[in-house]
């Protein structure tokens, strides 16, 4: 048995900041700058996402994933429209009603969907089930790649939702809070998961990537980032201190550590998969395609497993989740694991 474990693997959100991103807030802290965005770093941040995403894009930053997909969401809509996201999204069940708060009152029609997936069928019939004068009109289709339990879209998948999002005059918004997960894992090209594919809007998130704080909203139809910088500013997402939020960006994107940070999370979770595989009562819950599991166990496994001090969260997806982050330490993935067999053994 070990000891008390001194890292968790909860939440991607409980590791601390990467090297990378703290020296970069070290370097930023210089002496003075101008306020609000209007200093070198947030310029040279929002000119290392146009050359990752090999385009112009309209980029910005705010504090949190939920102010950013709200409010690239009602960017998006008017207060009379709908949004089409999966069931399983985070912006129907973990932001509070944000969305539909900075929108207006934009309605959010959830499809059920494997894995949190939205597929063109399951968009077509929610878009067309009703044109009447009294129902919320669709405008906009959100998936999250990867998904909340770790699923990813391929490129022929987003191409395809985002063909039928043309046909049905539908914008496509991305909800990227593990994007770089999302990249190392499919190996592509940001570019191809995003504007060449069709996506209008990315929100690029950076906390869970091993920043402090802050996400990156990206808009690849500039006209529709008109006004936006508003609506940060209304919504008290617009940083006085901006520099602190853009300068890890800086070092992120042009030291790799975007990438190498997920790529690790990711190699750390299809390690516990692994591992796991062939224990007595448990069982994937999902692919293995980013940096979650998700474990179905019995019961009494769960519980050994509370007690020998191990935290993990059960409120998504039903089974136990296993978030791993670039801190992630193997040696701790594998005491999980001796914890986990000797639990399962025990129970069996
Ligand atoms: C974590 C997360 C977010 C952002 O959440 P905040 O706590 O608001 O930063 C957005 N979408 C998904 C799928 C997430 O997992």
């Amino acid at each position: 048995m070990n000891s008390q474990p001194t890292q968790q693997f909860a939440s991607d959100n409980y590791a601390g900041v990467c090297p990378e991103a703290l020296q970069a807030m070290a370097e930023a802290n210089d002496g003075s700058a101008p306020a609000y965005g209007e200093d070198a770093w947030t310029a040279r941040a929002a000119d290392a996402f146009r050359t990752l995403f090999q385009t112009g894009c309209e980029v910005f930053f705010a504090f949190n994933g939920t102010a950013a997909n709200s409010l690239a969401l009602a960017a998006l809509c008017q207060s009379y429209h709908s949004v089409i996201c999966s069931d399983s999204a985070h912006v129907e069940t973990d932001e509070c009603g944000a969305p539909e708060f900075f929108s207006n009152g934009s309605k959010l029609l959830v499809a059920r969907g494997e894995g949190g997936k939205l597929t063109p069928q399951a968009i077509r019939a929610i878009a067309t089930a009703r044109r009447d004068i009294h129902f919320p009109k669709p405008r906009v289709v959100t998936v999250t790649q990867p998904t909340e339990t770790g699923q990813l879209y391929s490129l022929q998948e987003l191409r395809n939702i985002a063909a039928t999002c043309r046909e049905l005059g539908l914008s496509l918004h991305m909800d990227g809070s593990r994007f770089a997960n999302a990249c190392a894992a499919l190996g592509c090209e940001p570019a191809d998961m995003t504007w060449r594919a069709g996506v209008d809007v990315l929100c690029f998130g950076g906390t869970k990537n091993g920043m402090a704080v802050g996400e990156a909203i990206l808009f690849f139809r500039r006209e529709q980032a008109e006004d936006f910088g508003y609506r940060c500013k209304q919504a008290g997402q617009l940083a006085s201190k901006m520099r602190y939020l853009s300068a890890p960006w800086v070092r992120m994107l042009e030291t790799g550590a975007w990438l190498r940070n997920a790529e690790h999370a990711n190699a750390c979770a299809r390690h516990l998969a692994e591992g796991s595989r062939g224990l007595p009562g448990v069982e994937l819950m999902f692919p293995v395609q980013a940096n979650a599991v998700f474990l179905k166990l019995p019961p009494a496994v769960a519980e050994a497993l509370r007690a020998r001090g191990w935290r993990f969260y059960t409120f998504i997806g039903g089974g136990a989740r296993f978030m791993f982050a670039w801190d992630a330490r193997l040696q701790q993935v594998n005491a999980l694991l001796a914890d986990l067999r000797d639990a399962a053994l025990a129970a069996a």
